[in-house]
């Protein structure tokens, strides 16, 4: 596997790198970091920043907020933010996976209106699809959305989510048919997450970052809230599940903690064991294989080749990757890693080894994806959850 990395990109991560280095970047990125709880707090304002220099969605058309760029622009812009200690979360959930399905499906007037303002992230959106009874059987979704004269109305609860309490709106998987197969009867809103009715409850979760628990009763939205056509759901669904398992934040995150501990293990004045030293090596191939799983999918996508047995597995390797490199470095560095003190990098290390075990079930857990990717396998067709 092969990447011609375009001149264009080179010049684009300049650009990128004088951006992160500007004193406004320093200032935002230090209040984010103030924080006392020691939470990933809101990031908005920093990446308002970020927006304002239009670097956040190079590989949208210009005309939506993008600058034309291919995927290897993204690559490297993610590569930098999660290097640089930017909280990634809620720009991979608004722009990349959220974004970009609207790029790809929305309609024209979504396009217009939606895209420019959320690659200034000026506008934020989050994804509500789990509920307490429904994760990987994604098919199961119980929130409905009844008709109600010209627009519908909504009820039911959503959980697990990241980033609703700084969202505009939100991409919400719901059934308006009770009636039809599960999975024709799955619809997509856009709902605004100011509509009265609407209920966000912090859920704590062991990572640098709460979940959410939302509640839905008697939400009213117009029809210009559907996304795509009633009971296409469960298509846009595994449409964005090609497009959001490209694993590319989990290799970023991956490759900046085994830097973080390559540093430590190699610093002046230490010995290495040739254990550490071995297990330094493996895990640098298998980042970079992370690396190349991403790029492919990210190209495959760009050239209007999803594939969503070919995503689970980039998916798959790159959080399993991401997560051993955390329980690999807490072992090889000892426990000094849980007593991080002051400094930042030993502080990422820690809260690594609290992300990590979310990382192989966001987005899709590893058994499901390995039973995606073994139903391609066996039958020549990956088709999404069940
Ligand atoms: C960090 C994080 C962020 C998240 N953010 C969001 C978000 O923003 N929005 C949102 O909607 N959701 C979000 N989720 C929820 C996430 O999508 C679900 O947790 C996930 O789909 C798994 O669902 P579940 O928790 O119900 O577990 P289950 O589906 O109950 O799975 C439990 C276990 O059973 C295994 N399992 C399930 N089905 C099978 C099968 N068919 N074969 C073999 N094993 C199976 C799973 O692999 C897992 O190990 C997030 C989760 C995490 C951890």
């Amino acid at each position: 596997m092969e990447f011609d990395i375009p001149r264009e990109t080179a010049d684009f991560a300049a650009e990128v790198d004088e951006v992160l280095n500007s004193p406004e970047t320093a200032r935002l990125l230090a209040a984010v970091r103030a924080r006392e709880d020691g939470l990933d707090g809101d990031v908005r304002e920093l990446y308002r920043h970020l927006g304002s220099a239009g670097i956040l969605a190079p590989s949208w058309p210009a005309e939506y907020g993008g600058r034309d760029a291919d995927f290897t622009a993204t690559v490297a812009l993610l590569e930098k933010l999660v290097a640089r200690g930017i909280p990634q979360n809620l720009y991979c959930i608004s722009v990349l996976n959220v974004g970009s399905l609207i790029l790809a499906s929305g309609s024209e007037q979504q396009r217009k209106t939606l895209l420019p303002a959320m690659a200034a992230a000026q506008r934020i959106a989050c994804i509500l699809f789990t509920e307490p009874g429904n994760g990987s059987d994604l098919a199961g979704i119980t929130t409905s959305a009844t008709r109600d004269g010209d627009g519908w109305v909504i009820n039911g609860r959503k959980t697990y989510n990241l980033k609703s309490a700084y969202a505009d709106l939100a991409l919400c998987a719901v059934r308006t048919d009770p009636n039809s197969s599960q999975y024709e009867g799955i619809t997509l809103f856009l709902v605004p997450l100011d509509a009265p009715g609407v209920t966000i409850r912090p859920l704590p979760s062991l990572a640098d970052e709460h979940f959410n628990d939302i509640w839905f009763t008697d939400v009213r939205v117009d029809d210009d809230a559907l996304f795509g056509t009633t009971g296409e759901g469960w298509s846009l669904i595994t449409q964005m599940f090609a497009a959001e398992r490209t694993g590319l934040d989990y290799y970023a995150r991956g490759r900046h903690w085994l830097d973080l501990a390559a540093e430590r293990l190699t610093a002046p004045g230490g010995q290495p064991s040739d254990t550490a030293l071995a297990g330094l090596a493996r895990h640098r191939i298998r980042i970079e294989a992370s690396k190349l799983l991403s790029c492919q999918v990210l190209q495959n996508l760009q050239e209007g080749n999803a594939d969503i047995a070919e995503s689970s597995f980039a998916k798959w390797h790159c959080s399993e990757t991401a997560q051993r490199i955390a329980w690999w470095a807490l072992d090889t560095l000892g426990p000094g890693v849980l007593e991080p003190g002051t400094d930042a990098g030993a502080r990422t290390l820690e809260a690594a080894l609290r992300e990590a075990p979310g990382m192989t079930i966001s987005g899709g857990a590893s058994e499901v994806m390995l039973d995606i990717v073994s139903s391609a396998r066996v039958f020549g067709t990956g088709n999404g959850e069940d």
